[in-house]
């Protein structure tokens, strides 16, 4: 019984206190990712297993550890997405996306599942805003998608992060790479944690990955990808350094940047903060041009982004970033009586259509408890509708912040509301103004 008055450990409800919090970061994730020509797509929640296991790599912490895996009832094997990019990917061959005009720019927002251990910055269910540019190969596309995570950033009022860019080469390269990582770890094997001793054999980059604090200060040390890379991996990455460069934004190269998932190729990236405590990864991203080939798709080279809403909410909290109070209710009317709560359905609906958040009495309350009411929402109006008001079609309206009060016409609530809601509204502009003076 406890079980069912109480959320999954490692998930969030989202209450209506906070919920415009979310809608506020979502709004502007999307807007500024269409000033880029990046357009929404959909993916289901969960995909077959294979989407993920063969695609985000099995050496991989998400797929040894973290998915959320079940047969269903007709015997599938099953996972919640654990990330878009496989998801998107796999619906953007199956539609043809990757077949129409080059490049196709979508952006997301949804819900990821991981089984991790559950702690600030790391959820079980947690939700994330990406893009994915298919089909560009230039260094330009690496600048551009990184430009709409910095602009999103910045939009936000985040301050105080810092954008960390690596190559890990291609294929070509990073054989020469792994070999290199191997011999440098294999001298110092009984250091390693016991996941990193498999991992020398299955995936030597992965141990560069590591939390565990022996092993990543033997990490700091060990050979670097940029070393090894390929003529053409080299001139692709200073491309995008120049393109970032002239874009305007600071970066830092950090070889220590592998990334958790096996698609990447080439430019991989971190947006990175230390106001988040442990989980200092806000957004994380790369270019992954074998993924489409892989996936059963022409080859087509493609890059994208995963931002963390959570932690990127977590981070505005603690930098006590300021989010536009959500409005609240413009006017309360209150009713006394039968007939007056007929006129105030009346009157709240022709207001409502006029676009004005409006409250009435929906209890059946005296007129001391709805003012009450009024209140504790913070309606910034309030008006009192009885028999004398029915009568005069007339009713006072008050400013519950400044007390002030006018009369207006039933007939025309309309405009008369109008007219003293943005007299008002100008008032306060014109206070504001005076106060900056000052
Ligand atoms: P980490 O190193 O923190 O485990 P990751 O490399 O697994 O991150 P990605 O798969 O790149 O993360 O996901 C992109 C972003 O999604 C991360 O930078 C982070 O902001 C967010 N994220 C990842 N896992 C979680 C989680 N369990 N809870 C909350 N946010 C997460
Ligand atoms: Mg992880």
């Amino acid at each position: 019984m406890a079980e069912i008055n109480h959320a999954i450990k490692g998930t969030n409800d989202v209450l209506p206190k906070e919920s415009y919090k979310i809608q506020f970061v979502e709004n502007i994730m999307l807007s500024t990712a269409k000033l880029y020509g990046f357009r929404e797509i959909r993916v289901p929640v969960f995909e077959h297993t294979e989407v993920f296991s063969r695609n985000v790599g099995d050496t991989t912490d998400v797929v040894q550890k973290e998915m959320y895996t079940f047969d269903d009832k007709g015997g599938r094997s099953i996972t919640l997405r654990p990330e878009l990019t496989a998801g998107v990917v796999r619906s953007s061959i199956e539609h043809g996306l990757i077949y129409d005009a080059l490049p196709q720019k979508v952006c997301y927002i949804g819900g990821c599942y991981r089984y991790e251990k559950p702690q600030a910055g790391r959820l079980r269910e947690f939700h994330q805003f990406g893009i994915e540019c298919l089909g560009a190969s230039s260094p330009a596309a690496d600048a551009e998608v990184i430009c709409v995570a910095n602009q999103v950033l910045s939009t936000l009022g985040i301050k105080k992060i810092s954008l960390q860019i690596n190559s890990i080469g291609c294929p070509i390269c990073r054989k020469n790479y792994q070999q290199a990582l191997k011999e440098y770890f294999e001298a110092n094997i009984d250091e390693l944690c016991d996941t990193c001793k498999d991992r020398l054999q299955r995936n030597p980059m992965r141990i560069l990955d590591c939390k565990s604090p022996v092993c990543s200060k033997l990490a700091a040390n060990a050979p670097k990808v940029i070393d090894f890379l390929c003529d053409d991996c080299k001139e692709h990455f200073e491309g995008v350094k120049k393109h970032l460069d002239s874009a305007g934004l600071k970066y830092t190269i950090n070889p220590q940047i592998v990334r958790g998932l096996d698609y990447y190729t080439r430019t991989v990236f971190e947006f990175v903060s230390g106001d988040i405590g442990a989980q200092s990864t806000v957004c994380g991203g790369g270019r992954y041009d074998g993924l489409v080939e892989q996936m059963g798709g022409n080859p087509t080279p493609a890059l994208g982004f995963g931002m963390g809403i959570e932690r990127l909410l977590l981070l505005m909290e603690n930098q006590e970033t300021e989010i536009p109070d959500d409005t609240t209710c413009d006017l309360y009317i209150a009713p006394m009586g039968e007939n007056a709560a007929y006129e105030a359905t009346k009157l709240s609906s022709i207001l409502r259509s006029d676009g004005f958040e409006v409250a009435t009495d929906v209890c059946g309350r005296g007129l001391k408890a709805q003012m009450k009411y009024a209140d504790k929402i913070g309606a910034k109006f309030t008006m009192v509708i009885g028999d004398n008001e029915l009568e005069s079609k007339k009713a006072i309206i008050k400013n519950m912040k400044t007390g002030d009060t006018a009369e207006i016409s039933l007939d025309n609530i309309g405009d008369e509301f109008i007219k003293t809601f943005s007299q008002t509204y100008l008032d306060n502009l014109t206070d504001t103004v005076m106060d900056f003076g000052n």
